[in-house]
């Protein structure tokens, strides 16, 4: 049941990927970033951690995120021989180079260490208690991952605590506006279902980056939480439908995992096994499950990728005719040879052309995102 981000893209990204390798580094796919926004404990850990699939993020009530995590997905080539079981994932800090950690729980103590000692050190600086902008980078190695960087953001917060700075909500959004201001980053919108969606901050900060809501996706957490207190077969179905707030890219309703799930390590699986049944059997949210669950969030910011992916490879397709024909143009002078240069050129852009065909056909076929399973 997991589906995390990227999951149907990854053979695609694979082939163009041997594709370019016979083509030299100036050919790639830079994949857009993926961001999350909101107010503080409203979920965005909780929702990053569900699409990546593994549990390393620092979680919680009173733990929140102090310094921007920039999390990147580095995918493995699947067929190395050496790979021993369960030494085929890893992560590895900037900050620890050549330091590998196998165990993701450690991956989740580093974070969490990395940002105390970080906003600590920056109390002298003027920045008092908690939030650091200096980032914590951290690689993910897999064979099951798209290369793809992840970013995990501090929530706003409106009210100092502690020994906040008393402009801590201008800091934040300072912050988060750096990350999201570019056109190539996808913002996941996050809001709590027990809150008040007309003043999302969420929504709110992403409008001001993505007027337009061209790469803005919606997602509502605890939607689990506030059942009991909302008019069931409305308010739910009106926020997930945009009826409330319209946004292009529509919405997502999650269940993430409650601060008990956490507390009982209850797996990433099974919680999505659990929210998978729960949309399905809640009579409020039938005729919605297009817009329901982590599976359709991951593929939604699929279809975005996929989109994304279609626009470049134009680019790319002339990019690599005109290197074809300075190659031949070259070859020219040179006289006849067995198994030119520019044969393999000629082999390797019908091979990209073949392919480019091939994707549009099999985007064109599931044009519908919600497709049931
Ligand atoms: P962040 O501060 O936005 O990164 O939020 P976290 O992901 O750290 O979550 C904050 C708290 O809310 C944690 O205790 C989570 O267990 C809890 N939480 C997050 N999403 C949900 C949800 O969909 N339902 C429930 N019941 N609790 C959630
Ligand atoms: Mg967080």
């Amino acid at each position: 049941a997991v589906a995390p981000v990227g999951h149907g893209l990854i053979p695609i990204m694979n082939r163009l990927q041997d594709i370019f390798a016979h083509l030299g580094s100036s050919f790639s796919i830079n994949l857009p970033q993926v961001a999350v926004v909101g107010s503080q404990s409203s979920g965005k850990s909780s929702v990053l951690e569900a699409l990546v699939g593994r549990d390393f993020l620092p979680r919680g009530t009173d733990i929140c995120t102090r310094r921007p995590l920039v999390l990147q997905l580095v995918r493995l080539e699947s067929s190395s021989a050496s790979a021993v079981e369960g030494r085929e994932e890893w992560g590895e800090f900037l900050h620890l180079p050549g330091k590998r950690f196998y165990d993701f729980s450690e991956i989740r103590r580093e974070i969490q260490m990395a940002s105390v000692e970080k906003a600590e050190t920056d109390r002298e600086a003027g920045m008092r208690k908690s939030i650091s902008d200096k980032q914590i980078r951290l690689k993910i190695f897999s064979p099951n991952v798209l290369n793809i960087a992840l970013v995990d953001l501090p929530g706003i917060t409106k009210v100092p605590v502690g020994d906040q700075p008393s402009d801590i909500e201008t800091r934040i959004r300072t912050m988060i506006m750096s990350y999201i201001k570019y056109e190539t980053c996808i913002i996941l919108a996050v809001s709590p279902a027990n809150a008040d969606l007309a003043n999302s901050d969420a929504l709110q900060i992403a409008r001001n980056a993505d007027p337009d809501g061209s790469r803005t996706i919606g997602v509502i957490t605890k939607v689990l939480f506030v059942l009991d207190i909302m008019d069931r077969g409305t308010d739910a179905r009106n926020f997930l439908l945009g009826n409330v707030i319209p946004l292009r890219l529509g919405y997502i309703g999650v269940v993430n995992r409650s601060q008990e799930d956490i507390n009982v390590n209850r797996s990433i699986r099974d919680a999505l096994a659990s929210e998978e049944a729960f949309f399905r059997n809640h009579p409020a949210y039938h005729g919605l499950s297009h817009c329901c669950g982590v599976t359709q969030l991951a593929k939604k910011l699929n279809w975005i990728l996929e989109q994304h992916i279609m626009a470049v490879l134009p680019t790319l397709k002339s990019h690599i005719n005109t290197q074809l024909v300075a190659v031949a143009k070259e070859h020219a002078t040179y006289g006849e040879f067995e198994e030119s240069k520019a044969g393999k050129g000629v082999k390797i852009l019908n091979t990209l052309a073949k392919f480019c065909e091939v994707f549009s056909s099999m985007v064109d076929g599931k044009n519908e995102l919600s497709t049931d399973e």
